[in-house]
Order: structure tokens, then sequence, then C-alpha cells
């Protein structure tokens, strides 16, 4: 029997837990355990219906139900059983213990999605987007985690491979032909095709940035001189009391951190301690609070009422220069927002303007990239066609060739085709139990 075993709902109180079995023998394990209500064993049970009837757990019995799903059309390819139980911390422990005693094995992180990807139901990065949905925190994680999932990205993928494909034909026959012209490998030709395909991995990597701020969230810092409105305008973003507003200087000693879902991305804003010179010690920690997340901001709201705008050369991110207090007065001065916070003028158009700088030219319609592993090995695969490309002509076709074999298997490494064991026990190693 190779029956692995967790719990697959959550931990914690609920209305159902669920106990989920994967592997040869899953069924007849399950038979030692649940006694169904109706007249058909277990051992006879139609796949894909539920049945009611008594679970049993180390030293007490539930009352739920179990479902079998037949090999190869589960989640797993193997034969897998549900048992689902009332959503107790404790029932579902003794439950999973049960199924322990009878033989099975606690499934480690990930292992059922594993064997599901081993099983080739789907691929690496299929795999990987289910966890990104399952982690997400904003609508537009889910979704992006979704592209991934549905296999939006590996068919990307595979359609570059197929390019590549026709490429590495091409060398080939001149590698077996070499004397033979036509037919052969027409270095000019096939450095153009090589650069094609380098071109469109590198337009695909470039979503990168993108990806990663719509899939972890974007982080947004409020910077201006003391007074300016920083406290005020993050209230009026978030639409709460969060930071402390006053008239005195130098009043938001630390950073004031606040969420908001702007397209459903999620951005986290924060209000900056007003960065000003000859400031007393507790202020000037504030003040290197202030520049650090200056520096680790993606984009950062330097507002100003009108006094001019606060040094911003440890910035990384993209600026948005806001003039606040416009209820007062107006700049004619190139402002990317003009607002109030005290009136609420203008913030509805600054929310548009900080999710456009979020996002930038990348469309979230179309496939883009969003872990750093897909990222890494679309880079790795760049590198090795332009080498390829450059090097077409000059050196022998047998060497092309493998730097076209690297990029296809860089390819692969995101389909999980070509990815090593370690690759994937990483990628696995991220999910919970029972998944
Ligand atoms: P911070 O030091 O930059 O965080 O500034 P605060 O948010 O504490 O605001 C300083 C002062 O400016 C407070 O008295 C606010 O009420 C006022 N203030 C902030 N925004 C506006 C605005 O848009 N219009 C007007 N008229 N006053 C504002």
């Amino acid at each position: 029997m190779d029956v692995i075993s967790a719990i697959s709902t959550a931990a914690g109180t609920g209305g159902v837990a669920i106990i989920r079995l994967s592997g040869e023998g899953a069924l007849s394990l399950a038979s030692r355990m649940f006694a169904p209500d109706g007249k058909t064993a277990v051992a006879d049970f139609s796949p894909y219906r539920m049945y009611t009837g008594k679970i049993s757990g180390e030293g007490f019995t539930d009352y739920g139900m179990c479902v079998y799903f037949r090999a190869p059309k589960s989640f797993t390819g193997e034969d897998v059983v549900e048992l689902h139980c009332h959503g107790g911390v404790a029932i579902a422990r003794g439950i999973l213990a049960k199924t322990l005693s009878l033989g099975a094995r606690a499934a480690e992180k990930g292992e059922f999605t594993k064997r599901a990807f081993l099983n080739g139901k789907l691929s690496l990065s299929s795999a990987e987007g289910m966890i990104d949905m399952i982690n997400a925190e904003s609508l537009a994680s889910v979704r992006a985690g979704e592209m991934l999932y549905n296999e939006k990205l590996s068919a990307e993928i595979k359609s570059l491979q197929d390019a590549l494909k026709d490429v590495l034909a091409a060398v080939s026959v001149d590698i077996d032909y070499p004397e033979e012209d036509a037919g052969g490998f027409n270095a000019a030709v096939n450095a153009a095709a090589i650069a094609e395909i380098a071109d469109k991995i590198e337009r695909l990597a470039s979503t990168y940035g993108a990806g990663k701020r719509v899939k972890d969230g974007v982080t947004v810092a409020i910077c201006g001189r003391p007074n300016v409105g920083k406290s005020s305008l993050l209230n009026a973003l978030l639409g709460c009391e969060k930071a402390i507003v006053s008239d005195e200087e130098g009043t938001t000693r630390d950073a004031v951190e606040g969420d908001l879902l702007i397209d459903g991305i999620k951005f986290s804003f924060f209000d900056t301690a007003g960065i000003r010179e000859n400031s007393g010690a507790v202020e000037s920690m504030g003040i290197e609070r202030a520049k650090s997340i200056l520096r680790s901001a993606d984009i950062v709201l330097s507002v100003d009422d009108g006094r001019g705008e606060v040094d911003l050369s440890d910035a990384n991110g993209e600026i948005l220069r806001v003039f606040n207090k416009c209820d007062l007065k107006r700049s004619a001065k190139r402002f990317d927002a003009q607002v109030s916070a005290a009136t609420g003028e203008g913030l509805e158009g600054l929310k548009n303007l900080i999710a456009g700088k979020a996002v930038g030219e990348t469309s979230l319609d179309k496939v883009f990239i969003i872990e750093r592993r897909h990222y890494g090995a679309l880079l790795r695969a760049v590198q090795s066609l332009r080498s390829a490309a450059d090097n077409a002509g000059i050196i022998t076709q047998d060497l092309i060739a493998v730097d076209l074999k690297d990029a296809w298997d860089a390819l692969g490494e995101i389909t999980g085709e070509t990815a090593s064991e370690q690759i994937i026990n990483t990628v696995f190693e991220k999910f919970c139990v029972g998944k």
C-alpha cells in the first residue's frame, strides 16, 4: 500500500473538515474506517459520488461523508478518497490518526500536488499558480495565480519552444550534412530567427516587475515636508483615521502603514516622518526609517504644498509629484496630481495614477510573469539565445546547437519538463500539508 493522508482543510473549527487519501489502496483503507448508511460496500462505491456514513477516528466515531475519485480521473491521477467529517480540530486529527494507524503515511507539504505534477496532471507553473491563488491576499493576485494555474504561461512557453525547435532542426540538418548547401544552415537567416525568439522572451520577462507588484502588492511611500499633509492624505486615501494629524511639525515619528485595494491590487501606504534637519534623536530614528522606506518603495508620492519637495535622491521607485491643499491654492507648476486631503478633491484621479504606475505598460489581460523562478529561467534562455545568434556563422553548428538546447532547457524548467528534482522539491516546499 502506498497511500498518503492529510487534513486538507485549514486547521481550525468550521462546518466541515476533509481528510484526503491518495494512492493505490486508498479505497480499501477507507473501507476499514467508513461504515456506509446504504447497502453499497465501500469497495463497490461508484466514483465521484458522496456516501453518508460513520467515520472511525482514534477512540471515537463521527458521522460524515465519503467520496472516491478513481485513477486516473482524480486530482493526483491516483485513487483518491476524501472523508468529510465535522470541522473540529480534534475530530480531523483523530480521523487522520486512524488513517495512519491503518497504514497510510502522513503526506509531506504539497505532496498531493507533486504527485499530480509527476503524473502529468498539471505543469509545474500551473502548480505554482495554484499555490499563488491559495496564498493571494488580493483579487488581482488571485487572477495572476489563475493565469498560471490555467496553463496560460505554459502555453506561451510551449509556443516559444516550438519556434526554437524549428531553428534547432535547421541547425541539426547542417550538422548532419555540412557539405550540402540547400536546406543547410543559413547562418544569417537563423541568427535572425534566434534573435526574434530572444526578443519575444525578453518582452515576456520585462513584465516581471508589474507581475511581481500585482502578486505581492505595491509599496507606496508618502514623502514631503512636515505639515504638507502626508498623514491627512494617507487618511483620506484609506478613508479612515489611521495616521495622527497635527499642526505641530514632526508629529509623525514613525512610518504608519495602511493597505488599500485599487483595481484589485494591494497597495501598502507608508506615511514617513517629515524629513528635516536639526531634529531631535527620537525623530532622527524616524527619519532613518523614512529613508529606508523611500529606498524600498515601488512608488513615491512626493507631496508638496508650495514650499518645495524634499530630497528624493534615495528613492528607487517611480515618483509621483502631488500638490496638496489645492482647496487653499492651486499650483501653476507641473504636478502629476493636484489634490486636497481636506476636501477629497483629486483623490480618485490620484488613485488611478498610482494604479497605472504599478502596472505600467504591462497588460494584465495577457500573459505576464509573477514568479522570480520563471523570470530567472527566461533570462537564462535569452542569454543562451543571444550567444547563439551572435556566434551563428562564426562557430560550428554543434556549438550553436548547445546554446539552443540550453535555452530550450531553461524554458522547460518553467513548465517542469526539464526541471531538476531539486527545482521541483523547492517549488513544493512552498505548499502547505494537505494540498
Ligand atoms: P504631515 O505633517 O505632512 O503629516 O501633515 P498633516 O497631515 O499632519 O497636516 C498638517 C496640517 O495641514 C493639518 O492641520 C491638516 O489639517 C492640514 N491639511 C492637510 N491637508 C490639507 C488640505 O488638503 N487642505 C487644507 N486646507 N489643509 C490640510
